[in-house]
């Protein structure tokens, strides 16, 4: 037999990857190393251990399968982080917070929409503690927020070689929070995180209501904060609009820098889904590039969605990407998971939230526990399914449609007045997306 080199088969594998996976491969991957290939084990190397967690997540199938077809042997793959880029990259190659290694300044785009929020992030980066601080971004989903964070978080360790940074989410942070009190190690929690240089937790909306973690987060901030040390944070809306938050939380998240991140205006969109193709490698014309800017209008994520369904079908057909083919792919496929979704699913999350059961909303029941639950069900069904005010009420112990547009104004009423319940409201609607996607 004879017996394969590593630098032999190095570049077919890389580019048998990326054809087969075109999703997920990125340009960077040229930066990857050939290690060793020994044993069945193909061994290749990174620049830094962002990329690294990627490949591990994102990417080993296709690599193992592209090693197992050039070689023709049952391979195994594994990346590691190449340690001689440590002085090069100015940090250890394996330590720090987990970072995403798309989200970086360089691939940000910035425009209108979100100009104050870049500039600040990076004036952060720069000078962590000095210039904002808290720094506070916030924005609707999709529009950048956790990008930024990890940009600025990458970017503060280049700039600061020893520099500690926690990032997570908020919803990590309490859940370590109330994992720390069951195991009575409350100290340990503090001293993590009060021992940081830059603290950055994404969605802090998820401190709602939540009392007890609120008042953990208030003493790590004053600590933080006493020491000069930065704080970043995020979340779906301005701090005093987040609600159910101790007003001594919306007083300290104004104290640095609030901004806000706009949705994008077209010209930024196109920017985005040239910036986005190009980060995968692929070539795409103006025409489509304005055409998916076009479909993709609410979120950014919709524009990822709208590339990969488009190279999907390039890939699999092997043609080029036209205008005629990204609009096929793309047909239907934007709105599509709105039109998944069922009332089941609506009925699942409001019943489990309210406690109450689906019986209950079905009968005749008229209690302010049975109705709210039940009116929130039919707004809900009404705003993400395509059910008529019919089909809604039959759902629902057989209740005619005019029962079905007072329980619609109802909640749209409270939604106003009350922003407790918008908020909630807009967690449910989380929930039920999870639900499609799970
Ligand atoms: P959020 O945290 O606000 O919900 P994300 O940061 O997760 O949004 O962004 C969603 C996707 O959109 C990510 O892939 C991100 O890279 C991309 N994105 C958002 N804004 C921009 C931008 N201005 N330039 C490039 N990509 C962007
Ligand atoms: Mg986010």
């Amino acid at each position: 037999m004879t017996v394969l080199k590593v630098e032999d088969i190095f570049s077919d594998v890389l580019e048998r990857a990326k054809t087969l996976d075109p999703v997920n491969a990125r340009k960077w991957f040229d930066e990857l190393q050939p290690l060793h290939f020994d044993a069945g084990i193909l061994q290749i190397g990174c620049p830094d251990h962002t990329m690294a967690e990627f490949l591990r997540q994102n990417s080993k199938a296709a690599f193992t399968r592209a090693a197992q077809q050039i070689t023709g042997h049952l391979v195994s793959v594994e990346f590691s982080v190449i340690d001689g880029h440590k002085s090069q990259r100015g940090h250890t190659a394996d330590a720090g917070p987990k970072l995403h290694p798309d989200y970086t300044f360089s691939n940000f785009v910035v425009g209108p929409c979100n100009r104050l929020a870049h500039a600040s992030s990076v004036a952060v980066s720069r000078s962590p503690g000095k210039n904002y601080n808290p720094l506070f971004l916030y924005g609707n989903s999709g529009l950048g927020k956790t990008h930024l964070l990890h940009a600025i978080c990458r970017d503060a360790r280049q700039h600061y070689v020893n520099i500690t940074i926690q990032i997570l989410s908020c919803e990590d942070f309490v859940n370590r929070f109330i994992s720390a009190i069951e195991q009575g190690n409350l100290p340990g929690f503090q001293r993590q995180f009060r021992s940081v240089d830059m603290l950055v937790i994404d969605d802090i909306q998820f401190l709602r209501e939540r009392e007890q973690s609120q008042e953990e987060f208030f003493h790590t901030f004053n600590s933080l904060y006493q020491n000069g040390k930065q704080i970043i944070l995020s979340a779906d809306c301005a701090p005093a609009e987040i609600g159910g938050l101790e007003d001594r939380l919306i007083s300290r998240f104004n104290w640095g820098l609030v901004t806000r991140i706009d949705p994008p205006s077209h010209d930024t969109r196109v920017a985005i889904v040239k910036k986005k193709a190009n980060l995968r490698g692929l070539d795409i014309s103006e025409q489509v590039a304005d055409y998916i800017a076009k479909k993709a209008h609410s979120n950014i994520r919709e524009i990822e969605g709208a590339l990969t369904a488009i190279y999907a079908v390039a890939n699999t057909t092997g043609t080029q990407v036209t205008l005629q083919m990204a609009k096929a792919a793309l047909d239907g496929q934007i709105e599509s998971p709105t039109k998944q979704l069922s009332i089941t699913d609506i009925i699942e999350v409001v019943t489990a939230y309210y406690s109450v059961r689906l019986c209950d909303l079905q009968s005749k029941k008229r209690s302010q526990s049975i109705t709210l639950p039940r009116q929130v069900c039919m707004f809900l069904a009404r705003n993400l399914t395509r059910h008529s005010l019919e089909e809604v009420g039959g759902h629902f112990g057989g209740r005619d449609h005019t029962t079905v547009m007072h329980a619609c104004d109802k909640i749209e009423e409270l939604k106003k007045s009350d922003h407790k319940f918008k908020a909630m409201l807009a967690e449910l609607e989380k929930k039920i997306a999870q639900q499609i996607k799970a």
